[in-house]
């Protein structure tokens, strides 16, 4: 529907023009020239800073101006930048690319800059009386530049310096070596045996046998649904030991990492990393982990059974063991066996522009806010005629606090996955003017098309709400700086308000505001939504124990004092630590495991603020899905503070206790 005509229906008149976002930019060379124009300026700004006269240094001219540096510059780049994954033409999109390219760079220069850090160094050296966001940004300075190596005597900054440009080598070869694995599986035909014909007309022909890759399309079907137990292990095989080069590169890495940490005066890797999450050091992520392996073990014990007995009763072989390749294969046979879901009729109950109104509802009533759509300005229209720009007020003082937009079908050159991208940053600027935030949000939901709307499943419903709550954080936040601004949080927390949300599609409270039959209009059926309730806990044990084992084996290669990691034996070792199975000797996961070099030691994050997410939720199950009196307490507790104070103060304020694993663990089971 055009932007126009769906404003009249909510009869607000003719739209507004938008005024936070700045205009977006219509050739590569506005790009080009606008990028060049706000990275001079920065540099203009690291000047200043830097020439303010000893004796004269104030808050204001050093610390606040190096939070206006991002302020600025995010401001004026990061929607260049973001034309890069989203613009449809793809000289856009290289142009982008080149400045975020050169942006990343600039940042770690700026990172290294010496006479910047003696510039903040020497503010902090008056021992200036600073409280609040103030005190916390200078206290954030200095410790980027101590972990960036500044307080190290210049050789051990050198012997730093020369780790760190290994280490990003050894990086960028380990995530190539992943995209350029050729692992193929070659099954004759009778080994496709029970697959779909269309999966299998699918398939690249190699002589008189089949190749399979292994990227999920090809390989997820055969481990979920090939009725051949050899087939199953053949490609779960090959997908256990594909970029085997990895193995050395990885080992590399781990003793690069753990030289880092000693240069910096730590004992490993993970304390490094996570001293500036929630968990703070290695110690508190085993204890965490030892705290939920025992009670995930019990309803995974339930899980294991419960497959094995499908697969003894389907073989008649009485003492059939359940393997590896087997989980995903009986989990799908009992879910059709005992829930009766079919996605395919779940979806004609989410319309893309139901859902959507179903989530504008919901959190407009929450929080007390309105969101209102807008033009961008006639000369300076939006990259693509889908895309939805709206601004969000403040019921009750009429304020406009942001804007965002949404993109939410796929085309040519679209960034694939779901995300939420902050556009402009909140400031409070000196002289008390706001600098307003605005995100954007990407999708990739299925077209509409001639005689059907965009259905989603319920999954991509999820989806949507989980992005939404990303967007939420940055267009809430009341911060005044752009470093502790919206979702400016500890790492291992940035998902919980975004997960939190997802629990508005499982309520039967607030489904009904986000369904209908997209032909008849007609509610989720009750008996629909409570298999779907209950098949929710289905192997929920045993597949968030895979997340422990993911996160074990992260913890244990970065904790190794010396960085000397068996990287193979360890990961067989947690197999049979942290899940119900034995380990397949002769097997290297962890040379495909991409995560290991975005997230080292902090892969336990998902699980972490999963925990919290499912405890923040709790008020809004006791007082109402759609209460408003707990969404602005959320809001004014945990969103309105972006990463202000630490999230474990936010939350224990927020929570008025202790966090608790007890939500976490009731949403394993199926009454959860
Ligand atoms: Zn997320």
């Amino acid at each position: 529907m055009p932007r126009l005509l769906f404003a009249t229906l909510l009869g607000l008149g003719t739209p507004t023009i938008a005024s936070v976002m700045p205009a977006v930019p219509q050739t590569p060379e506005a790009i080009t020239a606008r990028f060049d124009a706000a990275m001079a300026e920065a540099d203009e700004r690291v000047a200043a800073i830097i020439a303010v006269p000893k004796g004269e240094r104030t808050y204001d001219n050093t610390i606040d101006a190096m939070d206006a540096i991002n302020a600025h510059f995010d401001r004026d780049g990061n929607l260049l930048a973001f034309m890069g994954y989203v613009h449809p033409d793809a000289a856009m999109r290289d142009a982008a690319r080149a400045c975020e390219e050169r942006w990343t760079n600039w940042y770690i220069d700026l990172g290294k800059n010496e006479s910047l850090y003696q510039s903040i160094q020497s503010f902090a050296d008056t021992n200036p009386k600073l409280d609040g966001e103030d005190a916390r940004l200078l206290r954030f300075l200095l410790r980027d530049y101590r972990r960036a190596g500044m307080e190290l005597s210049p050789s051990a900054r050198a012997e730093l310096t020369d780790v760190e440009k290994e280490l990003n080598e050894l990086t960028i070869a380990f995530d190539q070596n992943i995209l350029d694995d050729a692992t193929t599986l070659f099954l004759a035909e009778e080994e496709l045996q029970g697959m779909p014909d269309d999966y299998i007309a699918g398939l690249t022909h190699a002589g008189n046998m089949y190749a399979l890759g292994m990227d999920y399309p090809t390989s997820l079907p055969i481990l979920n649904h090939s009725p051949n137990e050899e087939t199953r292990q053949k490609m779960w095989l090959s997908r256990r030991r594909r970029a085997k080069a990895n193995v050395e590169v990885l080992e590399k890495i781990l003793s690069l990492r753990s030289k880092q940490a000693e240069i910096l005066g730590f004992d490993h890797a993970s304390d490094f990393e996570n001293e500036i999450r929630m968990s703070k050091n290695a110690d508190e992520v085993e204890r965490f982990y030892a705290k939920l392996r025992p009670l995930l073990a019990e309803k995974a014990k339930e899980d294991f059974a419960m497959l094995t007995a499908a697969k003894r009763e389907a073989t008649g072989d009485p003492g059939a063991k359940l393997r590896p390749w087997d989980f995903g294969y009986w989990m799908e046979r009992v879910r059709e066996r005992d829930y009766d879901v079919d996605s395919n009729v779940v979806k004609e109950y989410f319309p893309f522009a139901t859902v959507r109104d179903g989530i504008f509802e919901i959190t407009q009533n929450l929080y007390g806010i309105d969101y209102r759509p807008i033009d961008a300005p006639a000369d300076a229209p939006l990259w693509h005629e889908d895309v939805e720009y709206f601004e969000v007020v403040d019921r009750n003082t009429g304020e406009v606090l942001g804007e965002f937009t949404m993109d939410m079908y796929p085309r040519e050159g679209k960034y694939g996955h779901a995300a939420q991208w902050g556009i402009v940053p909140r400031k409070v600027w000196p002289d008390g003017s706001v600098q307003r935030p605005v995100a954007a949000l990407v999708c990739n939901f299925p077209k509409p098309t001639k005689d059907r709307p965009s259905l989603l499943t319920h999954d991509q419903a999820e989806t949507f709400f989980h992005e939404f709550g990303h967007c939420l954080h940055t267009l809430l936040t009341e911060t005044d700086t752009t470093r502790f601004a919206g979702t400016s949080v500890e790492r291992d927390f940035v998902e919980a308000p975004s997960q939190m949300l997802e629990s508005w599609v499982w309520s039967p409270e607030t489904l009904p505001l986000m369904s209908g039959h997209y032909e008849t209009g007609e509610p989720l059926p009750t008996d629909l939504l409570e298999r779907m309730i209950a098949a929710k806990s289905l192997c929920k044990g045993m597949l968030d124990q895979g997340q422990v084992w993911l996160g074990s084996i992260d913890q244990a290669y970065h904790t190794s004092p010396d960085g000397d990691v068996d990287t193979t034996q360890v990961g067989l070792d947690m197999v049979e630590q942290c899940t119900m199975f034995e380990a397949v000797p002769n097997t290297w996961f962890q040379a495909g495991f991409g995560h290991l070099t975005g997230y080292q030691g902090g892969y336990y994050g998902y699980l972490w603020s999963k925990v919290f997410a499912e405890d923040m939720a709790e008020r809004f199950k006791e007082l109402g899905m759609l209460n408003p009196e707990a969404g602005a307490w959320y809001r004014e507790k945990v969103l309105s503070r972006g990463g202000s104070a630490d999230a474990s103060d936010m939350l224990r304020d927020y929570l008025g206790r202790e966090p608790k694993l007890d939500a976490y663990i009731r949403s394993l089971k199926p009454d959860g």
